[in-house]
């Protein structure tokens, strides 16, 4: 088969073709009445929230989460603390410089399964990654027309994860030259360690690549399908009996007791962000960016907003356009009394 259109994006993705092809087929014959009924994408999220050690290494801020004590190293203490997935990440894109950084991961705890280390600037290239991935249209509109250039191509081939990406090709913590001297010196010395150090770093890229696939979907092993209790009361009644081992909520309570729930199960907030998404847009709710304010808004059933807040940015937009206006027609007005005041040849002639 010829991979043209999508040189970089297709030639390791056919067993997923073959998938979406037989699932097509599949559908066609379907008996009636059987779906699933429509059901709520829930992410309960427990962030573990530590201490969170702020530091300076040259020009760059890093931050390091850590559950360690300070002052009494082998000591732990962190908390356990259920987040709303959806309001971490509106929190996480309204992020503006490094102290809110700072402040944003003293509230949600763990941020990345890959490393307890971030500086402000790959902190930055997640923010601009989520809002790329939520606002999906500029993706769409690169995929679509197969344009291999440019950062949303590299968004596309990190989603797929299957493929090395440029994007988040910023300082990780920088590497001081006396520790990377040091490093070439101990290489030398040992060269029975450069293998362990080959299979450690393509072990971290292995795991860079999953942790980007979570944007396009989080995968199936971390999502599931739930009975939940339709009704408080019934909840409250079975869950002394779900405590004991074994016991299953569809044999507990009967089936129009119970509601079918999509649940997806987060353990960081880089996680948790992800799962927001694919919650919203599995539901159909779509993002763009204000034309006024730059901030990304869900679209609601008017398809056509470009202001976020209908009232103030559009009125904004609207006054701003309309100062812009009277003041280009001033200007124009200026010029052209200016041009009446010198006479032209033909009115000397006459
Ligand atoms: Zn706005």
């Amino acid at each position: 088969m010829e991979n043209e259109d999508y040189p970089e994006l297709t030639p390791q993705r056919f067993s997923e073709l073959d998938r979406l092809r037989a699932a097509m087929d599949a559908m066609r014959n379907l008996p009636p009445e059987r779906a699933i009924s429509a059901m709520p994408v829930i992410v309960p999220y427990m962030a573990i929230v530590g201490r969170v050690e702020h530091y300076k290494r040259g020009e760059e801020h890093c931050f390091r989460i850590t559950r360690t004590v300070a002052g009494h190293e082998p000591d732990e203490i962190w908390e356990e603390k259920p987040l709303n997935a959806h309001a971490v990440r509106d929190e996480f894109l309204n992020v503006k410089d490094w102290s809110g950084a700072y402040d944003f991961l003293t509230t949600t705890g763990i941020f990345s399964p890959l490393d307890d280390t971030i500086t402000w600037s790959e902190f930055q290239r997640w923010q601009r990654f989520t809002r790329l991935v939520l606002e999906h249209e500029p993706l769409a509109s690169a995929m679509q027309r197969g344009d291999t250039s440019g950062e949303h191509w590299e968004v596309l081939k990190a989603l797929t994860g299957d493929y090395a990406s440029s994007f988040f090709d910023v300082n990780r913590e920088p590497v001081s030259s006396k520790e990377a001297e040091w490093m070439e010196r101990e290489k030398l010395r040992h060269p029975e360690i450069v293998p362990m150090i080959l299979e450690g770093q393509q072990h971290q890229e292995k795991e860079r690549r999953k942790l980007w696939t979570w944007f396009q979907g989080p995968p199936g092993k971390f999502c599931s399908i739930e009975w939940i209790p339709k009704r408080k009361e019934d909840a409250d009644a079975v869950l002394p009996l779900l405590r004991k081992g074994g016991a299953m909520i569809e044999f507990l309570l009967p089936r129009k007791s119970l509601r079918p729930a999509f649940v997806i199960h987060p353990w960081t907030t880089l996680h948790a962000i992800a799962a927001a998404i694919y919650a919203d847009y599995s539901n159909g709710v779509e993002y763009r960016t204000c034309q006024f304010c730059n901030r990304l808004f869900p679209v609601g059933r008017q398809k056509s907003k470009k202001f976020c807040n209908q009232r103030q940015c559009k009125n904004a937009a609207h006054s701003r356009k309309s100062r812009r206006n009277e003041r280009e027609r001033k200007m124009k007005a200026k010029a052209e009394e200016k041009l009446r005041e010198v006479p032209t040849d033909k009115a000397k002639q006459r």
